[in-house]
């Protein structure tokens, strides 16, 4: 999508510090790290958010699950703890409408809310 900030980063028009990349799924690092880890992960293809789901793109959510699992490995998390956080719509505090999953790390993290 033309105007997405994510869609430009997955094209290589903007800059960003991949950690993570296969056909379907991309991961890099936050601009706006909220602890020492934090990625992005994404679907290749432009999903606004779960409300987008459909039968025929939810399997994207099971490849950002699985790319999750080998991130928290590869960057050493995966036995410590890490959450998979995401935003859907404005109340939910959504700033980037490309469906994507935050996973944070690295430190004992703050009191849940949910
Ligand atoms: P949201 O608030 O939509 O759940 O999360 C959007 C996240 O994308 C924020 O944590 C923000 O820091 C990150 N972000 C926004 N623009 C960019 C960018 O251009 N590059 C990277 N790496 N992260 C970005
Ligand atoms: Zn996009």
């Amino acid at each position: 999508m033309q105007d997405c900030v994510f869609c430009k980063i997955v094209e290589r028009q903007l800059p960003s510090t991949v950690v993570y990349e296969d056909d379907k799924v991309m991961a890099f690092n936050d601009i706006n790290p909220v602890a020492p880890v934090h990625v992005i992960i994404i679907p290749k293809a432009h999903i606004a958010n779960v409300n987008e789901l459909t039968e025929s793109n939810a399997s994207v959510m099971g490849d950002i699950h699985l790319a999750a699992g080998k991130i928290a490995e590869k960057l050493g998390v995966a036995d410590k703890g890490y959450r998979l956080i995401n935003n859907c719509g404005a109340d939910a505090g959504q700033t980037v409408f490309h469906l994507h999953y935050h996973l944070i790390a690295g430190v004992k993290l703050g009191p849940k809310i949910i």
